[in-house]
């Protein structure tokens, strides 16, 4: 198994809806049968896409592998494409991973906390929602904490995918 394979395998962060809240179907892809295999494709504006979390992502695999659309082809992160051209160690990526995946958990853990636990719905849309609603300033006290503790946790969130998955792969 390459290198890079065996990052995915302890990844997920492009599945599970931390990196992206849907993913649009391209040419060559058919709903029919992404629907049939049990992706969750909806119409969007004049084009489809699925919802992340992934319905066929299980236990950070990709359970439809061989018939994944070709988004899911396509992509690669930051740390999977440095790996791939030699330009970085496996171990740093790794890191890199369990980095991110701990800011997500903190960010999903303060959803909850603020009553926003749905696990099927992507993390940038439960904060979402939990900014459009009222906040009680002086009688939630808790609650404001909790809210604030929030924007900064998806404020470093932001910063490591933007930074470390979502640009442009060049030599560190
Ligand atoms: S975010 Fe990168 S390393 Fe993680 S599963 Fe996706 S492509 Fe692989
Ligand atoms: S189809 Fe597979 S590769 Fe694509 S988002 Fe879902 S789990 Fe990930």
């Amino acid at each position: 198994m390459s290198a890079a394979a065996q990052l995915c395998l302890q990844c997920g962060l492009c599945c599970n809806g931390v990196l992206f809240s849907d993913v649009e179907l391209r040419a060559g892809d058919k709903a029919t049968q992404l629907t049939s295999l049990g992706l969750d494709i909806f119409r969007k504006g004049r084009k489809q896409a699925f919802t992340q979390p992934c319905k066929c992502l299980e236990r950070d695999l990709c359970s439809i592998y061989a018939n994944r659309p070709m988004q899911c082809r396509a992509f690669e992160c930051t740390q999977l494409r440095l790996v791939d051209q030699g330009a970085k160690p496996l171990s740093a990526a790794e890191r890199k991973i369990r980095e991110a995946k701990r800011l997500a958990g903190e960010v999903a853990q303060l959803c909850r906390d603020l009553g926003h636990g749905d696990e099927t719905v992507p993390l940038n849309r439960r904060y979402a929602a939990i900014m459009s609603e009222p906040m009680d300033l002086a009688g939630d006290e808790r609650g404001v904490e909790l809210r604030g503790e929030l924007m900064l946790a998806v404020g470093k969130l932001v910063e490591v995918l933007e930074r470390d998955f979502l640009r442009a792969a060049v030599k560190e």
